[in-house]
């Protein structure tokens, strides 16, 4: 569904990604777990054009593009094929739970205001928000923002989801609540590429685990494989330090 070939980034003289390659089949949930300043989050920014690639292809179904090089019309499509959760959840501060969950559908999918509506309530009802769709952000808990960035992610019923580790600027107590609505998500079948230093997460909800460091690919397979016999030295020391 999604594969991603030989991406390269660099920042300055800094190169952050050195040719990563991806391969996602729908209903997959991957995890990508690495070091800080891995490039995990570069990589997830490149799929999705927040960030542009110096170099590499991405092919969604038939569409290939060039991650460099898009067209307008091809990065629009592909972000309607994508949907980004932030890891500073990116709300609109001046409206509501609803609201947030509403606007990509009715300005970026033209869909009308009734049927976003009815859309939107649905998404957070998942999300365990149904009595939230009047706050304000600032009237939410960090966790309950998240599930609004969450909730505004399913409404636009994606291919993907793409998780920048959701759960970081959550306190301690606010993370379980986040990764409960993505581990019910998951269930559903949604397609989802996580970064997330949740190693539980990782273990419980994924069928594919990616580890990365220095902005490649070290070693990836199952959760069993990479948390029960990892192959790489890098692996394994990745693993002492963080299980
Ligand atoms: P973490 O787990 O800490 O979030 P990460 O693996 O997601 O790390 P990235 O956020 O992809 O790593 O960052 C990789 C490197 O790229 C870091 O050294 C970071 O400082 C650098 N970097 C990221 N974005 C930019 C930018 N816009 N300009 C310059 N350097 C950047």
């Amino acid at each position: 569904m999604l594969k991603i070939n030989d991406i390269h980034k660099s920042f300055g003289n800094n190169e952050i990604l050195k040719g990563v390659d991806l391969s996602i089949d729908k209903g997959d949930v991957v995890v990508i777990l690495g070091p800080s300043g891995s490039g995990k989050t570069t990589l997830l920014r490149c799929i999705n054009f927040l960030e542009k690639a110096d170099s590499g292809q991405a092919g969604f179904g038939d569409l290939k593009v060039n991650l460099h090089g898009a067209s307008k019309r091809d990065i629009h499509t592909i972000r309607q094929k994508t949907a980004f959760v932030f890891q500073n959840y990116n709300l609109f501060n001046n409206k509501t739970a609803l609201e947030n969950v509403t606007e990509g559908l009715i300005v970026g999918r033209r869909v009308p205001k009734a049927d976003a509506i009815g859309i939107g309530k649905k998404a957070l009802d998942k999300v365990g928000l149904s009595d939230k769709y009047d706050s304000y952000p600032s009237q939410l808990s960090g966790g309950q923002q998240q599930r609004v960035g969450i909730a505004r992610a399913v409404a636009l019923n994606p291919d993907i989801i793409l998780f920048d580790e959701p759960t970081s600027a959550l306190d301690p107590e606010l993370v379980g609540e986040v990764l409960t609505v993505m581990k019910n998500i998951a269930k559903e079948g949604t397609t989802m590429l996580v970064v997330t230093h949740e190693m539980s997460f990782a273990k419980d909800v994924a069928n594919r685990v990616i580890f990365m460091d220095g902005g490649v690919v070290v070693e990836e397979g199952s959760p069993h494989d990479i948390f029960v016999s990892p192959k790489e030295e890098r692996t394994k020391k990745f693993l002492k330090r963080v299980l």
